[in-house]
């Protein structure tokens, strides 16, 4: 079924326990250009857009396959993030790839990303605490996503938050009323929106119950985006 050309098939994302998202590495390289991201990367580190670079110790881009089917976007960077350089290492990205491995997506097969690549904070003692971005910190933020989702060229992003969904789909948003249900980005036809639980909303869960059921929900949602991929796929190699 599907592609003739010799690549082989990355069966790293499967759509559930059963079955496996299939994709030609060969046909995807031949598409996405791996040095743009690199390129990007590079670019964004000098960018002063807005004044959160001045208070962040570095920007930190998206990483992640750069022939991802699944784009995966947050918020902003978190403390970890920020002295780390790197996009979901901290508390919440370790719950974020327990939740990918439990919905049968493996990180590999991902790109992780956030709507603001520098680290908003204000202290607290010795802390420095998250402090949700400004739309004006998030709409010139976007050219940075944008060129993500453009060079990457997903076929689904999912937005981890709020925040992050009001950067892909241009307007506000409630995570509870448009959780499950699959979203058109007006500018982007391309690709398909999923709006799910940011993993620190998991974490923030106060009781043992809630936790669980607020992370049962994340991991729902990203099986079903396993099973929509899985099903374009089918559709397209028909
Ligand atoms: S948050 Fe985004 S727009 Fe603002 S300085 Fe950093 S990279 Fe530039």
């Amino acid at each position: 079924m599907g592609c003739k050309t010799a690549g082989s098939f990355d069966s790293s994302l499967q759509a559930d326990r059963g079955g496996f998202f299939v994709l030609c590495t060969a046909c995807m390289d031949a598409v996405h250009d791996h040095g743009a991201i690199a390129r990007l990367r590079a670019e964004a580190q000098r960018c002063k857009a807005c004044p959160l670079w001045r208070y962040a110790t570095q920007t930190v881009f998206g990483e992640g396959s750069a022939s991802a089917p699944v784009m995966l976007v947050g918020e902003q960077p978190g403390n970890e993030e920020d002295r780390q350089g790197h996009p979901f290492v901290g508390p919440a990205g370790l719950l974020l790839a327990r939740a990918l491995e439990d919905a049968g997506i493996s990180r590999d097969a991902v790109y992780v990303t956030n709507a603001v690549k520098h680290f908003k904070w204000e202290p607290r003692g010795k802390r420095r605490i998250h402090k949700t971005p400004a739309q004006r910190e998030i709409d010139a933020c976007n050219r940075w996503l944008n060129a993500e989702i453009d060079s990457v060229r997903p076929r689904m992003i999912v937005c981890l938050g709020a925040t992050a969904g009001r950067a892909v789909l241009g307007y506000s948003i409630r995570i509870g009323s448009l959780r499950g249900v699959l979203h058109a980005a007006a500018e982007r036809p391309a690709q398909q929106v999923a709006v799910t639980y940011h993993p620190a909303y998991v974490l923030r869960q106060r009781d043992q119950e809630r936790f669980a059921a607020a992370y049962g929900e994340l991991v729902a949602d990203l099986r079903g985006v396993a099973h929509a991929l899985h099903e374009s796929a089918e559709l397209a190699l028909r």
